[in-house]
Parts: C-alpha cells; sequence; structure tokens
C-alpha cells in the first residue's frame, strides 16, 4: 500500500499498524475496496505520527488536522482504486513526490536536542491538477489556485490555524515558472515527470509554516537549468529588491560551481518558505549525481563549493561518519549503491559582506530509497551517527528486539 511505503521512505523508520488503512472485505469475491479519497487514506498516519511522535497538545493536534482535511486534500486527486486481478493499488495520477505516486509524504525533523527526542512533524504534497490533466503546465495552473487557498486560511481569524505563507510571491514565481515552461519546455516530453509544484507544511506547535517547491524540467542540461534558476531569482529580486538585496549575488558562486561540474550536478528545485517568517527562506536542491565511486570525499567538496563555505566541523564529521556507514565499500563501485544524493543550497537574500561564507550555507539529502538496505538498518546508522537523536523514541521503536 503506497501510504505506508510513503512513511517508511520519508522518515526511513518505523511502519505503524495499517489495519485501519486498508478497507476490510466487502464481502464479495472481488476483494478488498480502498477508501475512495486520500483524506481517508492519509489523515490516520497524519493523526497517529502527531499523536505518537509529535509534541503538540490536543488544540494544536486539532487544527492542523482540520487543516489537512479541509484544505490540503483539495489538491492531492482522488484517491487510488484497487485491481482485483492484480491486487494492488491503481493511482489515479503519475506524481513524482515518491516511489509509488503517493502524492503525500510525512516526515519528523530533529534539528536541536532542545527537542528532547520529540521531532517537529512535517509534511510535502504534490499538488495535482484540479482537471487531472497530466502535464507540468496543468500543475503549475493548479498551483495559482493552492496558492490562493493558503491566503485566505492565512488571513482567517484568531483561534484558527496559524499558516504563515508569502501568497503574492508564491504567486510571482509560479508564473514565472509558467512562462518558462512555455518558452523552454513546451513540447511533449516523456522524460519529465508532471509534477511541477509540491507544498509542504512544518508543524510547529499551533503554527503551519508553509513551502512552496518548484521542480525544473529533468530533462534539461545544467547549463540551462543554471540560466532557468537565475532568471527566478532575478525576477524575485526585480520584483522585491528590498527583500533580496543580495539574492543574486549569493547565488552567482553556486552558478559558477554549477557550471564547472555540468555532469554531475543538475538543479532540480527551487524552494520559497515561510519557516523563517516573515523573512523569505530560499533554497536550491540539486542532484548530485555518481558516474564512478560514490564515498563522501565525492560530495564534500560539493556541499563546501570547493570550501569556499566552512561547513561546520559537527555537521561535516556526522555527513561523513552518517554516509560512511549507510554506503560500504561494495555499494561504491559503477552501476551500484546510489545513483545520486541531494544537496540543499540556501541562499541568503542580504548583501553579505563577508561573501560568501553568510551568504550560503549547504545541507546533505540522503534519499533513503538511493540506500538498498531495509528500514531497521537506516534506524540503527542514524542512531549510531546522529547525537540529536539519542532521546528519539521514534528511532529505538525501529531499534527492538525482533522475535
Ligand atoms: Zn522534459
Amino acid at each position: 500500500m503506497g501510504a505506508r511505503d510513503t512513511l517508511s521512505t520519508a522518515v526511513g523508520l518505523m511502519e505503524p499498524d495499517l489495519g485501519h488503512f486498508i478497507a476490510p472485505s466487502n464481502g464479495s469475491d472481488t476483494g478488498p475496496t480502498y477508501p475512495e479519497s486520500w483524506n481517508d487514506i492519509l489523515m490516520p498516519y497524519l493523526r497517529d505520527t502527531l499523536v505518537f511522535h509529535g509534541c503538540y497538545t490536543t488544540e494544536d493536534k486539532n487544527r492542523h488536522l482540520k487543516f489537512f482535511s479541509n484544505h490540503v486534500t483539495r489538491w492531492l486527486g482522488p484517491g487510488p482504486s484497487y485491481n482485483p486481478d492484480t491486487g494492488l493499488a491503481v493511482m489515479k495520477y503519475p506524481s513524482s513526490l515518491t516511489n509509488d505516486h503517493t502524492p503525500f509524504e510525512v516526515s519528523c525533523c530533529w534539528k536541536s536536542k532542545l527537542q528532547s527526542g520529540k521531532p517537529i512533524v512535517r509534511y510535502v504534497t504534490d499538488v495535482i491538477p484540479f482537471d487531472l490533466e497530466v502535464s507540468r503546465m496543468a500543475g503549475f495552473k493548479s498551483a495559482i489556485e493552492v496558492i490562493a487557498i493558503l491566503d485566505r486560511v492565512s488571513q482567517s481569524p484568531k483561534g484558527e490555524l496559524v499558516l504563515r505563507a508569502f501568497p503574492k510571491l508564491w504567486s510571482h514565481i509560479t508564473e514565472r515558472m509558467m512562462e518558462y515552461e512555455q518558452k523552454t519546455h513546451s513540447e511533449p516530453c516523456n522524460k519529465c515527470s508532471p509534477s511541477a509544484v509540491f507544498v509542504g507544511f512544518d508543524l510547529v506547535d499551533s503554527v503551519s509554516f508553509a513551502k512552496m517547491y518548484w521542480l525544473f524540467p529533468s530533462c534539461h542540461k545544467t547549463p540551462e537549468l543554471v540560466q532557468g534558476v537565475r532568471h527566478m531569482l532575478s525576477s524575485c529580486a526585480d520584483n522585491s529588491p528590498t527583500v533580496f538585496p543580495g539574492i543574486l549575488q549569493n547565488w552567482a558562486n553556486i552558478e559558477n560551481h554549477f557550471n564547472s561540474y555540468p555532469d554531475i550536478l543538475q538543479p532540480r528545485i527551487l524552494s520559497v518558505d515561510a519557516t523563517k517568517f516573515p523573512e523569505a527562506r530560499v533554497k536550491i536542491y540539486a542532484r548530485r549525481i555518481f558516474s564512478g565511486t560514490n564515498d563522501f570525499s565525492d560530495i564534500e567538496p560539493h556541499l563546501s563549493l570547493n570550501g569556499t563555505i566552512s561547513l561546520p566541523e559537527a555537521f561535516r564529521d556526522t555527513c561523513k561518519s552518517l554516509w560512511g556507514s549507510l554506503v560500504g565499500p561494495e555499494d561504491s563501485q559503477p552501476g551500484k549503491g546510489p545513483k545520486y544524493c541531494l544537496l540543499l543550497y540556501e541562499i541568503g537574500t542580504k548583501l553579505s559582506s563577508k561573501f560568501p561564507a553568510e551568504g550560503v550555507s549547504a545541507k546533505l539529502y540522503i534519499m533513503c530509497q538511493e540506500i538498498p538496505r531495509v528500514d531497521s538498518f537506516l534506524a540503527q546508522r542514524l542512531y549510531q551517527n546522529c547525537a540529536v537523536l539519542q532521546d528519539a523514541d521514534l528511532i529505538k521503536y525501529e531499534l527492538r528486539p525482533r522475535e
């Protein structure tokens, strides 16, 4: 079932009880029937994650669940159906958010020891076109409507969910992405997924901080993609010069690095989020594609932009030991092990006098589906290598003794 894979992929951890996610047999010989809506399927996941793992009051939990049910499920498209011949779920839209096309992924975030092992719960969703047209352009068009929904909710009276968002800025970027799509990617393309825009939420106490992600065409080469990113950032700077005075300066350092390694670095996603509201946080996600070996030494120069970003020592050591524990020598050969990892660059919006050290920071995203290991192995390695997880019950649960 898709939702189970989604959770275990996103969190790389436990698999909750699935008894209430799959409808029981309807008594005929046609087998089970799935609930028809994503709301029925996904609400239990979100509720269980909030109840068992997060640190939320009952009122906070109800606000987040109500927002999901009333609004978010409107852009997830229809839920899966059931094929009695194969026994498998049939997805109605080919979302690229997850490997099995589920347009939803829940994850847990441990950023600080102050959380005492209790994660911030987050989820991200694909914007499925309202008319179910399978195209990136349809995804962008529906994203405009989704942003209008977020705009309305963010202005709701006190007492309801507090939603932090940047509707005007997000609409501006979405419109520029539509123009870019029309100009550079209007022919039918069988290489790119129709997914164009993801929307995510960080649930911090009673506040939901929204995040938008725009996907660039995966069939484009790096030099073209770099130009596309610069075009988007330039448009933001022109539109809001006081908000983004330094973004192009800070981006230039990353752009130069990408242009030096066009065959192994590929920008994939632009993100602008409200997690530091009222300031906008701007990020670029890029693939580090492994063409030969995949040691940490193949990653580090791109995290640090060849040493121009000073990586905090503890961060660098954690990345190195964790990657080394997940990817063994047998995986670090051409054609084996992970094909890529994701590098996240946060681009400072302000002018930086200490360019580039203060203007750009980087993170490593290890894609669990690229690591050929079971969840319990991943949990064990996370526990062994990440100090912040020592109190995390969710990790300890996965490490419990099995019969
Ligand atoms: Zn394409």
